[in-house]
């Protein structure tokens, strides 16, 4: 059940004007650009699986996407290879370990388990169809516009400190392509995959986004379908289980919600069939979580009563 447009709002307001003073955390440093956004700036966000659309603070500034870009491929690279082929090859269960870890992938064969941790996000990546790498990213630009309804782009300034900077992704790439995950050439994997994170999006981008995946795959604004329904529980299922890295069993505990973080700041997390919120401030936790987004969306899904795990607490 929705909950009532006064009762968003106001969840929205509160989880903002409560943390705006919230000072924990500090940007990330590994990629230069990421590590000279101001960090106070700070926007909440919801958008309903009816198109309706709440925001406070800087809501309409523009971050990189980063690791939330990983959903939109795993949704392309889904539809490609169906979901018994994407399950067995890139996989859905917690790695316990760092988004950018090696280990996990030596201690597992050379699989890498998520497609929400780096090295799985680039398997994901080398698994969308593309006789180039232009093509492979002309397919991502467009499923993350379609996610968000308007044209997203990419932002030089962001892709030119990335590209620049990712030599241990890289290295993971070719770990990757040793153990036989890698299904493209993998410098052009992790050269696409690496595009995808310098996107810019919007606090506002990302809760439409997170819409799209609430109301089953298709974007409530523009009324398009996006993808098919069927990809909706298991996104949320990989969402649940490394969204937030290696705080994603303790954001099921306190939150409840399906959810997934980046390195620019930003925090989306989903109530299927209902809403998505959205939260975006640059300081980040030594897991690689916003700090004060994590605790805005926390506080909208505790004043709405909105938890998978409790589903019946919101349709008293
Ligand atoms: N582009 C970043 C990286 O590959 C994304 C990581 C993240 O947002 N957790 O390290």
């Amino acid at each position: 059940m929705m909950p009532e447009k006064s009762a968003i709002a106001s969840a929205v307001r509160t989880a903002h004007a409560d943390h705006a003073g919230d000072t924990g955390g500090a940007n990330a440093s590994y990629i230069p650009y990421l590590a000279s956004v101001d960090p106070s700036l700070f926007g909440v966000c919801v958008a309903t699986a009816d198109g309706d659309v709440f925001e406070a603070g800087d809501a309409g500034f523009e971050f990189a996407l980063e690791s939330i870009s990983k959903v939109c491929s795993m949704a392309l690279a889904m539809e490609h290879t169906g979901l018994p082929e994407f399950h067995d090859k890139v996989g859905a269960d917690p790695t316990g370990e760092p988004f950018n870890s090696v280990i996990a992938l030596a201690l597992h064969g050379g699989k890498p388990l998520s497609p929400l941790v780096n090295a799985g996000a680039m398997s994901t990546v080398s698994l969308i169809p593309a006789a180039s790498a232009d093509e492979r990213w002309q397919k991502i630009l467009a499923m993350q516009s379609a996610f968000a309804g308007r044209d997203i782009r990419l932002s030089d300034a962001v892709n030119d400190s990335e590209q620049s900077t990712n030599f241990h992704n890289r290295a993971i790439a070719w770990l990757l392509y040793s153990s036989g995950s890698m299904y493209s050439d993998p410098m052009e994997a992790c050269e696409v995959y690496t595009r995808q994170c310098s996107t810019l999006v919007t606090t506002r981008d990302l809760a439409v986004m997170g819409a799209t995946v609430a109301a089953r795959g298709r974007n409530p604004v523009t009324g398009k379908q996006v993808f098919d329904p069927s990809l909706v529980p298991p996104i949320l299922a990989e969402m649940t289980m490394e969204g937030l890295y290696t705080s994603s069993g303790d954001w099921a505990y306190r939150v409840g919600l399906p959810g997934k973080s980046g390195v620019g700041g930003g925090v989306l997390a989903i109530m299927p069939g209902t809403l998505a919120i959205a939260a975006f401030s640059p300081p980040l936790d030594p897991a690689g979580n916003s700090v004060r987004a994590q605790k805005a969306v926390a506080s909208v899904a505790a004043a709405l009563k909105l938890n998978i795990y409790n589903a019946t607490d919101f349709a008293q």
